[in-house]
Parts: structure tokens; C-alpha cells; sequence
């Protein structure tokens, strides 16, 4: 038996490797924007299911690798 639970998924910008191409903010216009500097940020929230493919298209898009999600779905197995 397997026992499934969800951390929660927040995303966010590695500043410092952000270029401000700015191809999370056309992908994901509702999770990414930019700050004064150039550079992008990430909505500071816990992300719904429905925002889960932009966040995730955002991160395949990123010429620089500067988008990271964290928490996901995890399974066990339960003895
Ligand atoms: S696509 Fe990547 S490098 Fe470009 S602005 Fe967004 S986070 Fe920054």
C-alpha cells in the first residue's frame, strides 16, 4: 500500500543566474514578473494545481536554469 502526500510547491528565481530574457514572463505572466533591476522574480506564494504547467514551462524555457520548483507529490510505501 502506498501512501501519498504533497508538500507544498513554491517556485522561485536564482537571481543570480538570471539574464532577464525574460521568457518566464511571457510563459507564466501570472507567476513571473520583473523587479527594477532587469531581473525576474517568482510569485512569493504557495503555487495552486492549475499553476503547475506555467511554473513548469517556465522552468523548461529558461535559457539560463534560473527557475527551480520545489515540493511535489512523494509516494511510500506503507508496511
Ligand atoms: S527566463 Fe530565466 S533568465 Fe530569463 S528572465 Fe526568466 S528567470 Fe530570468
Amino acid at each position: 500500500m502506498f501512501v501519498y502526500w504533497r508538500t507544498p510547491v513554491r517556485v522561485h528565481v536564482e537571481t543570480e543566474r538570471c539574464q532577464g530574457h525574460g521568457v518566464c514572463v511571457v510563459t507564466a505572466p501570472a507567476l513571473f514578473e520583473f523587479q527594477d533591476d532587469g531581473k525576474a522574480v517568482a510569485a512569493a506564494r504557495e503555487l495552486a494545481p492549475a499553476d503547475l504547467d506555467g511554473a513548469r514551462a517556465a522552468e523548461a524555457s529558461c535559457p539560463e536554469l534560473a527557475i527551480v520548483i520545489e515540493g511535489k507529490l512523494s509516494a511510500a510505501r506503507e508496511s
